[in-house]
């Protein structure tokens, strides 16, 4: 049986599924070539990430296809509902990369409260020359310890994300319309502590927040989460972080309000019009960046791998 893992697979993924007797390909074949390939090949199983679209004419043209993978959580480049009405099994990770995307949240909190993210741009330039403008420059930092973060969305990243929150000592609170309050537990040196989060209204959360966090999908009708009318209620001197997915923020309200000296600083993983964010954002002194690294790490990939090789073969063990 073969698998065609057009954007890649972790290596552990490919060790579980040969072991268990399929063949997995991993050339990247390129969109438009890939219903008369997978037809050649005789493809039962495609993965992908988020490059490849798989849509209606795969759908329709490849019969050999019989699961569509997705390696992480958004499955916006795959056709579900009419896969799954054509009687195919889609699947995807969605837990895999939770504490990866956390961690990166905590980098960019820490990040933007010390300035690192702009004294590492510019004291490869100045710091020799003036060393001492960039030490006045970076002086004003804040701790994290004692602050409050708000965290919006209340699924399994916002509660990774509090878990670590709550261990470099801040205050959580949290915003999610469909859940009331989370037990979460939280590991240290070998011992278990379990910390109830009730979840408060958005505008408390707004008017609470020395951080906030979002951790909720796109909303359906296209609505940024935050827009200027939510700006308006924040504390002067937020820190914002998005490493949800980039229209969750209103881009322009967001540069507006940080010009305004409203938001002292953000930090983006993901923005509107990926691959080519706009510039003015890009370029921005008081807004941290990287670009939608949040599940790249090498644990969470191989979480992916092997949880799809788990589901695949689960599927034709049946
Ligand atoms: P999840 O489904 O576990 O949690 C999302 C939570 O948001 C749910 O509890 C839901 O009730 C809540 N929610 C929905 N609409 C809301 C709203 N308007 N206001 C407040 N809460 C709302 O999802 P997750 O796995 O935690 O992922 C969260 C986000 O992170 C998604 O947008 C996902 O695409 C993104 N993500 C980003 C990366 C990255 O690389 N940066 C990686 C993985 C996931």
């Amino acid at each position: 049986m073969k698998v065609l893992a057009n954007d890649g697979i972790s290596k552990s993924g490919i060790d579980q599924l040969e072991k268990n007797g399929f063949r997995v390909i991993t050339n990247k074949v390129e969109q438009g070539d890939l219903v008369n390939y997978i037809n050649n090949e005789q493809i039962e199983v495609i993965l992908v990430r988020s490059a490849t679209q798989v849509r209606k004419d795969i759908i329709d043209n490849c019969p050999s296809i019989k699961i569509i993978g997705r390696g992480g959580v958004g499955m916006d480049n795959i056709d579900v509902d009419y896969a799954k009405n054509k009687g195919l099994l889609v699947i995807n990770t969605p837990a895999a990369s939770s504490q990866s995307v956390a961690e990166l949240v905590m980098a960019h909190l820490f990040s933007i409260s010390r300035f690192v993210y702009d004294s590492n741009r510019k004291m490869p330039h100045d710091g020799h020359e003036d060393f001492k403008t960039l030490k006045k420059k970076y002086a004003k930092g804040a701790e994290l310890r004692g602050k409050t973060i708000g965290i919006i969305g209340f699924g399994r990243i916002g509660q990774f994300t509090a878990k670590y929150a709550l261990g470099a000592g801040m205050n959580v609170i949290a915003y999610d319309p469909f859940i009331n309050d989370v037990d979460l537990t939280i590991e240290i040196a070998n011992k278990e502590f379990t910390i109830n989060i009730a979840t408060v209204s958005l505008d408390k959360l707004l008017s609470d927040s020395d951080y906030i966090s979002l951790h909720v999908p796109m909303p359906k009708d296209g609505q940024a989460v935050l827009g200027q009318n939510e700006f308006n209620k924040m504390k002067d001197g937020v820190r914002i972080v998005n490493a949800a997915r980039g229209g969750v923020i209103n881009e322009d309200d967001l540069i507006s309000a940080i010009d305004n000296n409203k938001v002292a600083a953000a930090a983006l993983d993901v923005f509107v019009g990926e691959p080519s964010p706009r510039k003015d954002l890009l370029s921005h002194e008081k807004i941290a960046l990287t670009p939608h690294i949040g599940a790249a790490t090498n644990e969470a990939q191989d979480r992916i791998g092997t949880e799809l090789a788990d589901k695949i073969i689960e599927f034709f063990n049946k």
